[in-house]
């Protein structure tokens, strides 16, 4: 597969697409639909007075506003690329605003919260279908965002039972169009697999991290000298966006909450096959989680160079 985007489309998908979040993922739709030519008309609409000059300044809108009401006017499809406690007010401030017809869509991490703050608004004729691009990085705002973003990653469509399935399946063409491989699951399953494979990990490196950073008998300096054994790698993803992650834990707690449940009895039998000296338990676990890496590298969700490809000659 190229690890390019495709040509611009001759006629576009939409007509006018309003994007409301301009950081990271909201700047990276704008840049990839510029790039593709996957929309008549961008509008971005930001709260931050600073991002919509940013945005302006950059060129990847056609028009940029913190006026949410009127941003969406006229909109064929508006895509909420806020954090996810922001959905319920942002959904309140344009419910007056949104044409009949149009299709609203959502890039949050967590789907059920997100269905239920955002679906009470919604006027009659309107389409609602949330999705959760599987892409992102460590940085946040405008100038993070980059058109490739979405290229051979996943994107969950998790439309509500009823959803008019003529919206779901443009929703799937802009995803694909974006480069996406695109799947439609519940939202309660999307977000009991992104517990699993998203929040929890980001939940143990903001653990591990903080508690280096709380140790007394290491120091600071050592903390920083030695990390590259397994601690630098926890430091990139502790570093994420903290109103982002503050809001995923906080609407996917059941979730969150039960496979934390799991990982507990896990580590505890952890601790005891180290204090037993039970060297084949743990032998049997690595090996079974080294199968799982190579599965990651051989579906392309991450490259097979050695610690992540960093160059060893000091550059
Ligand atoms: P980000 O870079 O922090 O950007 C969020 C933008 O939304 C900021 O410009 C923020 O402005 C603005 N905003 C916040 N509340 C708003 C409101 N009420 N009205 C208008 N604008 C508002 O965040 P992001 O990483 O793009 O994440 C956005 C969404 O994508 C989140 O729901 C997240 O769960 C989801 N997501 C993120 C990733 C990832 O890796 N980052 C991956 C997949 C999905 P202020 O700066 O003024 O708050």
């Amino acid at each position: 597969m190229s690890d390019r985007l495709g040509p611009p489309l001759e006629t576009p998908l939409f007509g006018r697409v309003a994007l409301i979040g301009l950081g990271l993922i909201g700047s990276s739709i704008a840049r990839a639909c510029q790039h593709r030519h996957l929309a008549g008309t961008i509008v971005a609409i930001d709260q931050d007075p600073a991002t919509v000059a940013r945005v302006t300044a950059l060129g990847i809108a056609d028009r940029a506003t913190t006026d949410v009401a009127e941003g969406v006017r006229d909109a064929d499809l508006v895509v909420l690329c806020v954090p996810v406690g922001a959905c319920a007010a942002v959904a309140e401030a344009m419910k007056g605003s949104l044409k009949p017809g149009a299709i609203v869509s959502d890039v949050g991490s967590v789907k059920a919260s997100v269905i239920a703050q955002v679906q009470p608004h919604l006027p009659e004729g309107v389409a609602f279908v949330p999705a959760h691009p599987v892409a992102g990085t460590e940085y946040s705002g405008p100038d993070a965002g980059f058109a490739t973003l979405f290229l051979k990653r996943w994107c969950i469509l998790t439309p509500p039972e009823g959803t008019d399935e003529d919206a779901v399946e443009r929703m799937r063409a802009f995803w694909s169009a974006l480069g996406s491989d695109v799947e439609v699951m519940t939202a309660q399953h999307h977000d009991l697999v992104l517990a699993i494979t998203s929040h929890v990990p980001h939940l143990i490196a903001y653990n591990i991290v903080g508690t280096a950073a709380d140790l007394e008998t290491v120091t600071q300096s050592e903390v920083i000298k030695f990390s590259a054994g397994g601690f630098r790698d926890f430091t990139r993803i502790a570093a994420s966006d903290p109103t982002m992650w503050r809001d995923v834990f906080l609407h996917n707690k059941e979730a969150v909450l039960e496979m934390l449940g799991r990982l507990n009895e896990d580590i505890a039998l952890l601790a005891r096959a180290i204090r037993w000296g039970e060297g084949d338990k743990l032998h049997d676990l690595f090996t079974r989680t080294r199968a799982i890496r190579r599965g990651i590298i051989s579906e392309g969700q991450e490259t097979p160079e050695p610690d992540f490809g960093r160059r060893r000659d000091g550059q």
